[in-house]
C-alpha cells in the first residue's frame, strides 16, 4: 500500500539513526585509540570497542535494511527516538547510580559508553515495533477510507441504475397504453372486415403489448425495492404465508396441489416485501411442477443470527449451471409456450432479500424438485416461532 510521504520526515529519520550507529562506532574506535596513546596493552582493550562497536554496527546496517521492511518510512523517526529515549534512560540511571554516596563507577565514561550503546540496539528493536504498528494501523485506516469511498460510489451507481429503471420504465408506459387503446380500437372497428389472420396478428399484438405490460410493471417494481421500501419491523413469517396461500387459492386448487407449512419465525423485515418473495417462491413451486400434482413444504430453521427458510417442492428442478443464472433480470429457462413468467420474480426476490440483509439460493437436481432458501435477520431474543402446522 502506499502513501504520499513528505521526504523531510523520512530522511531525517534515516539520518538519525545512521549518525547513532556511526557514533558508537567511531566511539569504539576512538576508544582504543586513546588507550593506546595512554599506553595500554592492545589484547585488553578490545571488549570495550567490541561492546560499543557492534551494537552501533546493529544500528547501522539495521537502518540499512529498513527500506526492505514492511516499516513505513514516515516512521523511521518513531525509531529514532525510541533510540534516543534508550541511550538517555541508560545515561540518566548511571549518572544517578554514580553519584549515590553508597556506590560509584570505576570508569563512568567507560560503563556510560558500553549501556548506551546496547540501550540503543534494545531502542532499535521497540522502536520497530511501534514503526510497524503505526504503520498497520495507517495502512488500516486508509483501507477503511478506501472502502468507504468504493462503498460511496457503488451507492451512488446503484442510485443512477434505480433512476434510469424507474425513468425508463415509466415512460414506456404511455406509448404501451397508447399502443393497447389503438389494437383495441382497431379491433372493435375493423374486427368484421379482418380476415382470420388478421385477427391473429392483432391478437398476436395484444398479447405481446400484455407481456410489455408486464415486464415493464416488475421492473418498476424492482427499481422501487429501495426507494418504495418500509422500515423494518418483526414480521410473523406465519402471517405472511398464511396470506400468500390465501392468494394462491386458485392456482392451488387447480393444480391439486398440496402445501405444507412448518413452524415458521418471526423475522426482521418489510411485511409487503416478504410477501412478494414467497408469494413469488411458491407460485414459482407452483408452477414449475411434473406430472404429479405439486407438494411444497415451507420450513424454518435457525443458524447464528439469520432464520433460514426454504421452499422444498418436488417439480422439475433446475440444472446445476443454471442455478445461479436465474436470479438475473429477464433470466428465464424456459419459452412462453411451456411457462408462462416474465424472468423477473427471482430477481426481485434477491434484491427484496439483500435489502433485509440476507441471502438467496437454490439447491435442485433436474427431475428431483428444488429447495429455494432464502436467509432472513432474526426479531431478537423473544419466543419466535409461532407454532403452526396447517394442510392448504
Ligand atoms: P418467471 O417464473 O417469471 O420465468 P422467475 O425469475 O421467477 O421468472 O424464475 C426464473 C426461472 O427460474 C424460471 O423461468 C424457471 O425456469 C426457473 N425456476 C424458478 N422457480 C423454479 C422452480 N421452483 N422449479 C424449477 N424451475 C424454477
Amino acid at each position: 500500500m502506499g502513501f504520499d510521504h513528505p521526504a523531510g520526515s523520512r530522511d531525517s529519520g534515516k539520518l538519525l539513526l545512521t549518525s547513532i550507529g556511526a557514533v558508537y562506532i567511531v566511539a569504539g574506535i576512538a576508544w582504543v585509540i586513546g588507550q593506546i596513546i595512554h599506553g595500554e596493552p592492545l589484547v585488553n582493550l578490545l571488549i570495550v570497542p567490541l561492546l560499543v562497536g557492534i551494537p552501533g554496527l546493529v544500528v547501522l546496517l539495521g537502518t540499512h535494511r529498513l527500506p526492505r521492511t514492511d516499516v513505513d518510512s514516515d516512521f523511521y523517526s518513531v525509531i529514532g527516538k525510541w533510540c534516543l529515549g534508550s541511550i538517555g534512560v541508560s545515561i540518566v540511571v548511571l549518572i544517578v547510580y554514580h553519584v549515590l554516596p553508597t556506590d560509584s563507577l570505576s570508569n563512568p565514561s567507560r560503563s556510560i559508553l558500553i549501556l548506551s550503546a546496547l540501550s540503543s540496539v534494545a531502542g532499535f528493536g521497540i522502536g520497530i515495533h511501534d514503526a510497524r504498528a503505526k504503520t498497520r494501523a495507517r495502512e488500516v485506516t486508509q483501507r477503511n477510507r478506501e472502502l468507504q469511498q468504493v462503498r460511496a460510489q457503488l451507492e451512488r451507481s446503484n442510485e443512477r441504475l434505480e433512476q434510469f429503471a424507474y425513468a425508463a420504465s415509466h415512460d414506456l408506459e404511455e406509448p404501451l397504453r397508447m399502443v393497447t387503446s389503438y389494437l383495441s380500437l382497431l379491433e372493435d372497428r375493423y374486427g368484421d372486415e379482418l380476415d382470420e389472420e388478421g385477427e391473429e396478428f392483432i391478437e398476436f399484438a395484444v398479447d405481446g403489448a400484455d407481456r410489455m405490460k408486464s415486464m415493464i410493471d416488475a421492473l418498476l417494481e424492482y427499481s422501487r425495492v429501495e426507494t418504495r421500501g418500509e422500515p423494518m419491523e418483526p414480521v410473523d413469517l406465519a402471517d405472511v404465508l398464511a396470506t400468500v396461500t390465501k392468494n394462491l387459492e386458485i392456482q392451488i386448487a387447480e393444480s391439486d396441489a398440496t402445501i405444507e407449512l412448518e413452524e415458521l419465525p418471526r423475522v426482521m423485515g418489510d411485511r409487503g416485501q416478504l410477501q412478494h418473495v414467497f408469494q413469488n417462491l411458491l407460485s414459482n413451486a407452483l408452477e414449475y411442477s411434473e406430472d404429479e400434482p405439486p407438494r411444497v413444504t415451507v420450513s424454518a430453521s435457525r443458524d447464528d443470527s439469520m432464520w433460514i427458510v426454504s421452499v422444498q417442492d418436488n417439480g422439475i428442478g433446475i440444472p446445476r449451471e443454471s442455478q445461479e443464472d436465474i436470479f438475473e433480470v429477464f433470466e428465464r429457462l424456459h419459452t412462453r409456450e411451456e411457462h408462462a413468467g416474465t424472468g423477473i420474480g427471482l430477481a426481485l426476490c434477491k434484491r427484496v432479500v439483500e435489502r433485509h440483509g440476507g441471502d438467496i439460493w437454490v439447491e435442485s437436481e433436474p427431475g428431483e424438485g428444488s429447495t429455494f432458501s432464502v436467509s432472513l435477520p432474526t426479531v431478537g431474543p423473544q419466543r419466535e416461532i409461532e407454532p403452526r402446522r396447517e394442510g392448504y
